[in-house]
């Protein structure tokens, strides 16, 4: 079994649509959306959940009001402001450090695991697919990639399924480290801009760093064609091969106002382009 992560050093470069457009044309997959802090695959896919579960990290506190004397010692001494005067905790604001249970001498805070988001198996056109919603301000979203992608094996392993899709987070944090950790093969996706030129060096970087086999899509490359040019002297340099620059295409946006993937919607020269970049990443692994 193969796994492919396709990643950008930031948002707004087609990532999920080109993703979506790969597991069209990828035979016999399970889907992994690593991208947990704002998952956009479904939109494109229209997932049945079978499955629904929980994700918990970290810890958080409560106070008994039963117990506790009213005495202020825990609001005192949380840092973080999450205790307010009338000794209720915020659980946005609580980090889970235990100060407050070690001051109170009442025993009233007990530190329960935090439910941070939640995780599920989908049923798709394309194939199973694993995905998850971090709850918003939670961190950790490292972690839930981590599970994202320990389910996404367990359930290619069980259905004898050849190869793992992941649509991976942008930028360069630690949800895309557990994206890229241990794949065969991770393509960026990049557009001719300054920034997507100074993105994909840093996600470069990152994957080189990792020892993972890297290529490069410069997408919307007729945008500017010159720093398309910039961009893939700076994939020569780096020893990254360039397997497509795709040309701006209002179709992308079209597909995707209607759930499809670009392959789906029509069969122009930019599907036909994609899908010859899909049979290089194939060869790639
Ligand atoms: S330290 Fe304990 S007893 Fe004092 S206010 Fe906080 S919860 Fe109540
Ligand atoms: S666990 Fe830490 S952050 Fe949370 S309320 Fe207690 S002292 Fe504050």
């Amino acid at each position: 079994m193969k796994t492919i992560v396709v990643i950008s050093g930031k948002g707004g470069t087609g990532k999920t649509s080109l993703t979506a457009s790969f597991a069209m044309l990828a035979k016999n997959i399970v889907l992994a959306d690593c991208d947990v802090d704002a998952a956009d695959l479904h939109l494109l896919l229209s997932p049945n959940v079978i499955e629904e579960q929980i994700f918990r990290s970290g810890e958080i506190a409560t106070i008994d009001k039963e117990l506790c004397t009213d005495c202020g010692a825990c609001c005192d001494a949380c840092v973080f402001s999450a205790i307010d005067d009338s000794n209720t905790i915020d659980p946005i604001a609580c980090e889970g450090c235990a100060t407050c249970a070690l001051v109170c001498s009442s025993n009233a805070i007990v530190m329960h695991p935090a439910e941070c988001g939640r995780w599920f198996i989908s049923e798709t056109r394309l194939g199973p697919m694993v995905h998850a919603k971090l709850d918003p301000g939670k961190e950790n979203s490292g972690r839930l990639v981590s599970l994202v992608r320990t389910k996404a094996q367990e359930l290619a392993e069980q259905q004898k399924r050849q190869l793992v899709l992941i649509d991976g987070p942008p930028g360069i944090g630690c949800s895309v480290i557990a994206s890229i950790a241990g794949t065969d093969l991770a393509v960026i996706i990049t557009e001719p801009t300054m920034s997507g030129l100074h993105d994909l060096e840093r996600a470069t970087k990152l994957t080189r760093h990792f020892q993972i086999n890297t290529a490069a899509i410069i997408n919307k490359s007729d945008i500017n064609d010159d720093m398309s040019g910039e961009i893939e002297d700076l994939c020569n340099k780096l020893g990254v091969k360039v397997i497509g620059r795709i040309p701006y295409s209002t179709d992308f946006v079209k597909a995707q106002l209607i759930g499809k993937s670009i392959i789906e919607y029509n069969d122009d020269a930019v599907s036909r382009q994609i899908r010859d970049i899909w049979k290089e990443i194939e060869g790639h692994i």
